[in-house]
């Protein structure tokens, strides 16, 4: 049996639900796909930049209330352990538990009147008709396809043969820790508990959540990272015996065409993921959205979407080329060696981190400066100040 729609959305995170919701309020008609039912679990720290509680507001109209989101506002940047900027006053950061927050996500796609297809299984992606098979046999087929099935998407599968390149591929590793434990709120991130990746602890309203991520290549044993980091700020608990959890993601290593023909790529499923905060949630709600809008624009026009879907692009890909061209230079090691010191002495850098986080500054106005003070210290005094 074939079913017919305009678009097909396969995957229900922020990507999926975002280019779900924006087809269907522009009129297409959408089959939204995923393999969970939801509520469902989703390894991730739940951190929402300013940056994602803008997008999330444009794309969803969901503001952060208090059920879904925990606002901190004290930040601490340590390396190692050793604190090298804090802010009791900083642009606050909205955690949360995916669980709740992409479920939230879903029951909006799901009222703007998209079909749902979830939980099944799928047997087949045909990305020229382009269409899905389930495995009970029912066949989706849709004018447009958007894989937004993250890290280890199928449809990238179906498309390249692989979803990701090992080689760039980001891997993180969390646990939930008991609320009771503190009632500090601060939010901690340190540039020293992985190589090319760093360490969290997010508070939030029933847990806290401590992890490592990094570049997956840099860090052959993420989980003698993980255990340095937990003795560092829970000595009592064995990490042998906690409930760990590891996953994927593609930290900067973006698609630079996503997709082929009638099938588009958004979220993790394009790499969009930034190659030095981490930060995925926002870009994937973003380029959902785009994707949404690219496929309803296509439709109308006749046009393949990807011209549309690139020339909404640019911006995010500008932003990630960039932030990896910077991560390059932090992490050569005679910089990380002399960063930890120079954030600490230079209170103005965890500023301008924040508000990286923020979405208040971009990497095209931080690359400026991260070269200057670089190139001030290769090159000692000679070099004058740029105008
Ligand atoms: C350890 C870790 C910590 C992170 N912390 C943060 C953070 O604090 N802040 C932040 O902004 N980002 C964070 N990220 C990144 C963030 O989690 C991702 O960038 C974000 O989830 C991407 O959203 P998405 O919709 O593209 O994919 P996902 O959220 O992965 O959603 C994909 C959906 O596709 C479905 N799916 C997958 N395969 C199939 C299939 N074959 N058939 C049907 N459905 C399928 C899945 O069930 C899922 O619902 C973190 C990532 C990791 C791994």
């Amino acid at each position: 049996m074939t079913q017919s729609y305009d678009l097909l959305v396969l995957g229900s995170g922020p990507a999926g639900s975002a280019a779900a919701i924006t087809a269907a309020q522009a009129g297409l008609s959408v089959a939204l796909i995923d393999k969970s039912a939801f509520p469902r679990d989703k390894l991730c720290g739940g951190g929402l930049t300013g940056r994602s509680v803008r997008y999330m507001a444009e794309v969803f109209g969901m503001t952060p209330d208090t059920a879904l989101f925990l606002p901190s506002t004290q930040f601490r940047l340590t390396f190692a352990g050793r604190v090298i900027g804090h802010e009791a006053e900083a642009p606050v950061l909205q955690m949360t538990m995916r669980r709740d927050f992409d479920a939230a996500l879903h029951v909006r796609a799901q009222s703007s009147g998209v079909t749902v297809f979830a939980p099944v299984k799928l047997s087949q992606i045909d990305t020229d008709a382009p269409s899905v098979t389930l495995s009970d046999g029912r066949c989706l087929r849709g004018r447009i396809l958007i894989g937004a099935d993250g890290a280890n998407s199928a449809v990238a599968r179906a498309l390249y043969g692989r979803a990701f390149d090992p080689a760039e591929i980001g891997f993180g590793l969390e646990v939930e820790l008991d609320r009771e434990l503190t009632e500090d709120n601060t939010t901690e991130i340190d540039l020293g508990a992985a190589h090319w990746g760093y360490g969290w602890v997010f508070p939030k309203n029933g847990s806290i959540t401590l992890g490592v991520g990094g570049v997956h290549a840099k860090n052959p044993d993420m989980k003698a990272h993980f255990r340095n980091y937990l003795a560092q700020h829970a000595p009592q608990f064995d990490a042998e015996k906690l409930r760990c959890k590891g996953a994927f993601l593609p930290f900067g290593a973006y698609r630079k065409t996503p997709g082929r023909g009638p099938v588009l790529l958004a979220g993790d499923a394009a790499g969009l993921v930034d190659p030095i905060t981490g930060e995925g949630i926002a870009w994937a709600m973003k380029s959902g959205q785009f994707a949404g809008q690219a496929a309803a624009e296509a439709l109308q026009s006749g046009t393949p979407p990807m011209a549309a879907y690139m020339a909404r692009l640019g911006y995010i890909h500008r932003e990630m080329a960039a932030a990896r061209r910077i991560r390059a230079l932090i992490y050569a090691t005679p910089v990380r060696n002399y960063f930890p010191g120079a954030v600490e002495r230079n209170p103005s850098m965890t500023r301008s981190y924040l508000r990286l986080l923020a979405g208040d500054l971009d990497y095209a106005d931080l690359g400026h400066r991260v070269l200057w003070r670089i190139a001030r210290r290769l090159g000692g005094t000679m070099l004058r100040r740029p105008a």
